[in-house]
Parts: C-alpha cells; sequence; structure tokens
C-alpha cells in the first residue's frame, strides 16, 4: 500500500487531524493506497512554510535557484521508470507513454525554466537626457498551483516550475485522483537539497484543500488547471480579493479536415488526437470536421483503424489504457447514451471493456465514434473528455468556422489542409488560443499555451509564464 504524506516545510508529514481517503488503481479498479485528507489547518502550516521561505528564496542568485532547479530535473529523469509506473497505476494509461511523454515534459518543465530565467531580461525606457525608466520584474510571494488528473507530474510541474524560478515560493495541491507523483516529487526535493519551505505539497479533496489555497489572503497568486466549473468558482473566490488569476480550462476542440490535406498523414495523426490518454487530453481534437468529398473515404479508414485499436493492460503496448476512474468512466459512457438520443450512429466502440484476468474490473472505454449528429447538440458542445469523437461533412469555408466557434470553449483547433492560404485564413478565424496546421500536439515550450471564452484566463508557457508569476514595477529615474 502506497501512504502518501504531505510535504510541508521541506519534511514529509502526517495531515494534522489523522484522515485519509483511498487512492485507486483505475486499470484494476482496486484501492492501491492512502492519500491525506487534509484540511485548512494543513494549508494553514504550508503558507506559513512558504512566506517563511520567501524572503531568501525570492532574493537568491538566479543561478542558484537554477541549479537547484536542474537537479530536480535531473533526479526525475533518473527516476523515470518508478514515476512512469506511478503514474499509470494511479491513472489507468499506459506506462509506455507516461514513460515517452508525461515524465520526461515534467523533467523538461524543470530544465526549461530553470534555463529561462538565465536569459530572461528586462526593458528599459529612455527619455533621453531627462530620465530613464526601467521595469523590475519582481516575484509576488507564496503561490498557490492547483492541477488536475489527466496528466499529473506533467501539469502540476508546469505550474510549479515558473513559480519558483522567477523566485516564488509554492503551495502546490495535485488532484486527489492522482497524487502519487507529485509525492514523489516531494522525495526528489528533499534529495535536492531543495530549502525547505520553498515548495509544499498538500494532498486532498478540491473542495477542501483547494478553495482552502484559493480563499488564503497569504496567496496573492494562483495557477490552475481543471474544469471550467471549478474555474469559475476559484474566479468568484479570488476576483474580490484582486488575486492575480492563471485559468487553463476545458475544451471541445475542432479538428477541420479539407479534401486537398495529406490523407494518410491526417489518419495517423487524428487516431492520436482523438484517442491518445484515453481522449483526456484538454487538447484532444473531439469534433471532427470533414469536407464532403472525402467524408465517406475518412469515415471507412478512420473507423476501420479505430476498429483494431487496443484497450487494456496498460503495462503492455496498447493503445488506450483504463480512463481515470469510475465516476468519470460513468460520465463518458452517460454521453455515449445521450448521443444515442439526439440521433447520432455510434460506428465503433461505445460499451465498457472488461480485459482479461486482473484487469476485468478497471475502467476501459472502447475508443467510440459517432456520426449523425447536429452541430448544436449537447454531445458535440459539451466537453466528454474520454475516448469519444463525433464525425460531420461541411462544405464550406464559412459553414465549418461557423460549426468550430460555436461552442463556449475555445482551447484549441487543428487544421489539415495543403493550401497554405487557407491554413493561414482558417487559423485567424478560428477562436481558439492554439491553432494546429497539419499537425497535433507539437509543443514548443516557449510558446503561449492557453485558451479563449470559457477555456480559460491567461497564458502559461514560456515568458508569458514568467511574466505571470512576476509583478512588473517601473522605477523612473530622474537624470
Ligand atoms: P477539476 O476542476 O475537477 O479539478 C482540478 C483541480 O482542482 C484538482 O486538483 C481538484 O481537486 C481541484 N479542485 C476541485 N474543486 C476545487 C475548488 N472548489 N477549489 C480549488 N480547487 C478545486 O478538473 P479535473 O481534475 O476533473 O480535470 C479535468 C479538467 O481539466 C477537464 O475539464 C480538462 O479539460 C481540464 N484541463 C485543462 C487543461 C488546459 O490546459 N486548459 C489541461 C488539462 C486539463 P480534486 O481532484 O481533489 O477534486
Amino acid at each position: 500500500m502506497l501512504h502518501i504524506k504531505n510535504y510541508i516545510n521541506g519534511k514529509l508529514v502526517e495531515p494534522q487531524n489523522g484522515n485519509y481517503v483511498d487512492n485507486i488503481n483505475p486499470s484494476i479498479g482496486k484501492k492501491y493506497g492512502v492519500i491525506p485528507d487534509s484540511d485548512e489547518a494543513d494549508v494553514q502550516l504550508a503558507i506559513e512554510a512558504a512566506k517563511k521561505a520567501f524572503p531568501v528564496w525570492s532574493k537568491m542568485s538566479d543561478q542558484k535557484r537554477s541549479n537547484y532547479l536542474l537537479k530536480i530535473a535531473d533526479l526525475i529523469d533518473k527516476k523515470l521508470d518508478q514515476l512512469a509506473l506511478a503514474e499509470s497505476q494511479d491513472n489507468g494509461k499506459p506506462v509506455w507513454l507516461a514513460t515517452q511523454v508525461d515524465i520526461p515534459r515534467a523533467a523538461a518543465n524543470f530544465r526549461f525554466y530553470a534555463t529561462a530565467i538565465l536569459h530572461d531580461s528586462t526593458e528599459t525606457h529612455s527619455m533621453g537626457e531627462l530620465a530613464l525608466n526601467y521595469t523590475l520584474r519582481q516575484p509576488i510571494g507564496v503561490a498557490g498551483c492547483i492541477s488536475p488528473w489527466n496528466l499529473p507530474l506533467y501539469l502540476f510541474t508546469w505550474k510549479i516550475a515558473p513559480a519558483l524560478a522567477s523566485g516564488n515560493t509554492v503551495v502546490a495541491k495535485p488532484s486527489e485522483v492522482t497524487p502519487a507523483t507529485a509525492y514523489f516529487l516531494s522525495e526528489i526535493c528533499i534529495e535536492a537539497g531543495l530549502p525547505e519551505g520553498v515548495l509544499n505539497i498538500v494532498h486532498g479533496l478540491g473542495g477542501k484543500v483547494g478553495s482552502a489555497i484559493v480563499s488564503h489572503k497569504d496567496v496573492p497568486t494562483i495557477s490552475f488547471t481543471g474544469g471550467t466549473s471549478t474555474g469559475k468558482e476559484i474566479a468568484k473566490i479570488a476576483a474580490p480579493m484582486f488575486k492575480k488569476l492563471s485559468l487553463e480550462l476545458g475544451g471541445k476542440n475542432p479538428n477541420i479536415i479539407f479534401a486537398d490535406c495529406d490523407f494518410e498523414k491526417m489518419l495517423e495523426i487524428t487516431l492520436k488526437s482523438s484517442f491518445a490518454n484515453q481522449g483526456q487530453i484538454c487538447l484532444c481534437g473531439s469534433r471532427i470536421f470533414i469536407e464532403k468529398p472525402i467524408y465517406e473515404k475518412f469515415k471507412t479508414a478512420f473507423v476501420e483503424r479505430v476498429k483494431k485499436m487496443k484497450v487494456g493492460n496498460p503495462n503492455k503496448k496498447v493503445d488506450l489504457g483504463a480512463v481515470v476512474s469510475e465516476p468519470h468512466m460513468q460520465k463518458v459512457l452517460s454521453y455515449i447514451e445521450l448521443a444515442k438520443e439526439e440521433g447520432g450512429t455510434v460506428l465503433c466502440g461505445g460499451k465498457r471493456v472488461h480485459p482479461e484476468g486482473e484487469f476485468a474490473d478497471g475502467y476501459y472505454i472502447e475508443p467510440t465514434v459517432i456520426e449523425g449528429l447536429a452541430f448544436d447538440c449537447r454531445t458535440n458542445q459539451e466537453e466528454i473528455f474520454g475516448p469519444v469523437v463525433t464525425i460531420m461533412p461541411f462544405e464550406t469555408e464559412a459553414e465549418v468556422l461557423t460549426y468550430a466557434n460555436s461552442t463556449m470553449y475555445g482551447l484549441a483547433s487543428t487544421v489539415w489542409t495543403s493550401n497554405l492560404q487557407r491554413a493561414h485564413k482558417i487559423a485567424a478565424e478560428l477562436h481558439t488560443g492554439i491553432v494546429w496546421i497539419n499537425c497535433w500536439l507539437l509543443r514548443d515550450l516557449r510558446t503561449p499555451f492557453g485558451g479563449v471564452k470559457s477555456s480559460g484566463v491567461g497564458r502559461e508557457g514560456g515568458f508569458e509564464a514568467l511574466h505571470f508569476f512576476t509583478e512588473p514595477k517601473n522605477v523612473c529615474v530622474k537624470l
């Protein structure tokens, strides 16, 4: 049994109330550990520790802070196998995926920001002989970082790394559903000799630990990734306190396929953009729009390939592992039922899978393709966040733009075409924070990352994140 502890003031500690909640392995549907059911008292201790650590950490040289973060990155690399296995046990994703994507990216997040601060500079604005202005970008204080369960260590570190690199101290909460790699990260920080109180990790329920962080007067900055409804709750609490907020929320991303695209390349990547990580990536393209002349060809080829995808034991070379939890599996299955009620036809998939042996009770769902739905029905408007996509034909650019932009979300979109003019034109017209042309999930960590409309507020990535975690101060010197 994995017995997870909080990481407060440099030490692994039990929750003060002594309470724990179960941690379930979704690939077998059984408890495999416990995590602290922490409350406000633990959050208070973590914030006190972070406040105490702030003066020294924020004034430390960039080089020295960078060295600590690089050491953490190296230790993540060293523990790749252990972390990848833990991520798979917690989340249900294939071990190979965690080994190739989640854990290397967590190390890359630390390395990226550890070195970014060494190359950062601020602006000066000269007023000739009259005066010189220069901008100081100073860390804010204690940053609250709250992350979801779909890419646990990947997204946790995507917040923590820039917050720490820019000189803030942190109180962080991973999702209660996937706490294991955050716990191992606390062990890594101890091994790396990170000064006590610089990073604090409090485990527990969102409604208790998360809201205690968000509502605390001594946490002026909140970086949150999760669902849009949780984001709304956080914004309501944070707004009257004038906190700085970064919200990365849900998506219902369009994948637009024109007849002139490279068909084979598009097919190969569309399988990934539809079903990678069991469709539980905020960037997955869940609404696929296909230009009419190739609709039937696409449908036949896509469904044939989807039917061949392997679902099951995440320790093997499967395409899909388990979805994250029983309630989430039920939610996804209920959306498939809704799609049928709304007049959709399930072309393949649609059911729970019971793999052999000890995996029979795990939470597996077949990759599912649905057609025949209106663009504005609930199935095509609400985030399902599972291995379910809809396919729809379109005739004109104007028509597909109406479909694509019709949801309340605006995170990412994908366009497949060999017509460069059209690609740029459509990219400019799509209401999303990210547009991929003839690719998907090709990420350069320097680029701004985030959504518009109900997909979020603010941007992560590159200098955007360093700027988020600092306050610019203009200093005007009369000459
Ligand atoms: P949730 O919003 O349920 O949870 C996200 C985090 O917030 C968890 O740590 C959760 O804790 C915590 N939390 C829950 N309630 C509160 C609260 N009242 N105050 C503060 N914190 C709280 O999202 P999921 O974990 O279900 O993640 C899936 C969602 O995340 C999807 O909508 C997906 O699109 C989105 N997402 C967005 C991304 C983006 O970059 N835009 C990237 C990845 C995912 P606990 O788990 O313990 O309840």
